[in-house]
């Protein structure tokens, strides 16, 4: 802390987790990000500039597939005030046209591209903040009906899955709650709290970068791989320890490995520079080109570097 760290600006940041807790109203929870968010399964996004159909224009919708083709098939969402489609659309359009919502997270769960089941009602829930809430006490994401149901009902302040007390909705009560399911061993509340000391001021956490590498740790050896992505950052930009490229391109290779596309785009960079492993151009082909098919820009920007560095390095190397 306090010391200087140089950040790249040429690779992938850690996401910053958001708040995890509350129950007064449906809360925050998934990645929000510090830098441009890629395109996902289930984020939000604004179509742009579409010819074929320019009454689409402006309007949200949310992410459904991303193509082989390297189109995105988008679900229109519901035009208030023009109300021009009565059901819900699915269009397949090109990235360019989408412009990314900042705000909206994406599903909690980037490995799991698959809708959940909210544990009390049994229904299968798209994972948005408009369609269903986060429990810091058990980590259960419930659906907004069951919610509801719950406020409304004789016993509105527990929790509607564990039926622990929600009555404390203060910084301590939530974090406590947020601990004391990372001391059991819960993946996600593990990188929550990483996160919470890594950037520091959310439930008062003073922010301590070493803390961080340690929770960090614990939530991606249970598997949490965006505990792993900000694990490598750590290590490659020297927060919370020294700088150790090795390290950092091992905790990428586990994001990329898991398929959480800004390790993908990190372990691709890692292999064109050689940082931290061999410089390897096929395989940093391998992972840009694929972290670029899943929507990744930066990932985009440098295999057209790439290219570039591939020609430079094929005039230098011709002999004669
Ligand atoms: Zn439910
Ligand atoms: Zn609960």
């Amino acid at each position: 802390m306090g010391k200087k760290s140089k950040k790249k600006d040429n690779a992938q940041t850690k996401q910053k987790p958001v708040n995890t807790g509350g129950v007064a109203s449906p809360v925050l929870f998934g990645i929000g990000g510090h830098c441009r968010p890629s395109i996902a399964v289930g984020r939000y996004a604004m179509v742009l500039n579409l010819k074929s159909r320019p009454e689409l224009n402006g309007d949200k919708c949310i992410v459904e597939k991303l193509l082989k083709s390297g189109r995105v098939a988008v679900k229109m969402c519901q035009n208030e005030i023009r109300k021009t489609y009565s059901e819900p659309e699915v269009i397949s359009v090109s990235p360019l046209k989408l412009e990314m919502i900042w705000d909206l997270p994406s599903r909690s769960n980037p490995n799991n591209d698959e809708d959940e089941i909210c544990p009390v009602c049994c229904d299968t829930v798209l994972i948005t903040n408009e369609t269903c809430s986060l429990f810091a006490c058990c980590g259960a994401r419930i659906c907004n009906q069951c919610f509801a149901r719950c406020c409304m009902g004789p016993d509105p302040d527990r929790c509607p899955f564990c039926r622990s007390s929600t009555k404390d909705t203060s910084d301590e009560a939530e974090i406590a709650k947020i601990r004391a399911r990372a001391n059991r061993g819960d993946a996600n509340a593990c990188y929550n709290l990483g996160g919470y000391y890594d950037f520091g001021g959310k439930f008062g956490i003073q922010q301590d970068q070493k803390k961080a590498r340690e929770w960090y740790k614990i939530a991606t050896l249970k598997g949490e791989v965006r505990a792993a992505q900000n694990l490598g950052c750590c290590h490659r930009d020297g927060e919370g320890g020294p700088i150790d490229l090795v390290e950092a391109a091992k905790y990428f290779r586990i994001a990329a490995e898991g398929g959480y596309v800004p390790g993908i785009t990190n372990l691709g960079i890692a292999y064109l520079y050689g940082h931290g492993v061999k410089t390897d151009f096929q395989e940093a082909e391998k992972w840009l080109k694929l972290g670029a098919k899943r929507g990744d820009q930066m990932a985009a920007d440098q295999l057209m570097q790439f290219s570039g560095l591939i020609n430079a390095q094929r005039i230098h190397f011709t002999p004669y």
